[in-house]
């Protein structure tokens, strides 16, 4: 039994956490869970948003599963997603957006997957106030943080026999930053020569990604454009509630929905579990536990097939409860 921690984080954090983890017993996933509450709750009653405890385990099983958790605002608090991406060197955000047949959209056939950089450009925080009227971001972009990120991505384009990765950019204008970024693509393009490669500047792929997204196939990028690219993906299949992701570092791995805690739904029993449920499956293959995984992502197109038990934000009428009930019925 592999030992993992899960962190049940705010607004709908906790009620997709319970859908996910009855879903994981149910499909007999051989793992041991230790949960740990984080976020503002905690924050009021202990005077931390994480706990060391929690820390302590996710150091020791170096595999978490982190629902969303908000940052508290104008309290001078650093984004706790960025703080564990730093803090555990979570470099590799990944983000797997595949069209469900059973899900409408006026595009059935997308299967794109996003490399963000996940440590670094505007994301560093560093901002300076030049004067009342004036501020300065700073971007940063290394060789180090640029070549893991684009060698994994034409990695994996290996490993899943995948055709191509496009290398998204602001090259014209950001001749050195991105600059960087994409000379140092090109380098390492030329190791994978089985793979195709092309870059594009990050507004046409915006335009292109909403006109005709089955041209795409693997997209790399700096930590900015990841963001919203990626968000902009999650669109074209259906929506947040749709979209996975995983967080890789060397030693430690994270796996959370791509969306927020949605406090306008939280506690209605109406969140939509299954971007949080797939990242789960994420870390199953991670993991190596490839039967359990796919169960799962079976089960899920089965539930989806069947209208209705699904979600709001599908436009169905069930219940978070009721569409993990309905999953659980079939594994
Ligand atoms: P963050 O800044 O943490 O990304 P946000 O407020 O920008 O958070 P999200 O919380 O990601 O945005 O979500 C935006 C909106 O999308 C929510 O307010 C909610 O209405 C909807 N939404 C997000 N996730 C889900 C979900 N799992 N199920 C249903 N609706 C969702």
């Amino acid at each position: 039994m592999k030992k993992i921690t899960v962190f049940k984080g705010d607004g709908i954090g906790p009620e997709i956490t319970d859908a996910v983890l009855k879903i994981l017993e149910a499909a007999k996933a051989p793992l041991e869970y230790e949960v740990f509450r984080v976020g503002l709750d905690e924050y009021e009653e202990n005077g931390a948003l994480i706990p060391e405890a929690a820390f302590a385990s996710f150091e020791a099983n170096k595999v978490l599963l982190k629902s969303p958790i908000t940052t508290p605002i104008g309290k001078g608090f650093r984004s706790l997603n960025v703080t564990l991406r730093e803090k555990y060197d979570l470099y590799a955000n990944i983000r797997p957006a595949k069209s469900n047949t059973a899900v409408v959209t006026p595009f059935p056939d997308v299967d794109i997957v996003t490399f963000r950089e996940n440590t670094e450009d505007l994301y560093v925080g560093v901002e300076e106030q030049i004067d009342a009227d004036t501020v300065h971001a700073t971007k940063i972009i290394t060789r180090r943080a640029s070549t893991r990120i684009i060698t994994d991505a034409f990695e994996y384009a290996r490993a899943q026999g995948r055709k191509k990765v496009t290398c998204v950019h602001k090259a014209n204008i950001l001749k050195k930053s991105d600059g960087l970024f994409l000379s140092i693509f090109k380098e390492i393009a030329e190791k994978y020569p089985d793979i195709q490669a092309d870059d594009r500047i990050v507004d046409a792929v915006c335009m292109q990604l909403v006109m005709k997204p089955q041209q795409f196939d693997i997209l790399v990028m700096p930590n900015l454009y990841g963001d919203i690219v990626s968000d902009l993906t999650s669109g074209l299949i259906g929506g947040l509630g749709l979209l996975p992701s995983s967080n890789l570092g060397r030693d430690h791995a994270m796996f959370e929905a791509v969306h927020g805690s949605a406090p306008d739904i939280a506690g209605k029993n109406i969140a939509n579990p299954t971007a949080f449920l797939w990242s789960a499956c994420m870390m199953l293959e991670y993991l190596g536990e490839m039967e359990a995984a796919a169960r799962i992502r079976r089960a899920v197109d089965q539930v989806l097939a069947e209208s209705e038990h699904k979600t709001p934000d599908l436009g169905g009428r069930a219940t978070t409860t009721e569409y993990r009930d309905a999953i659980i019925a079939h594994l």
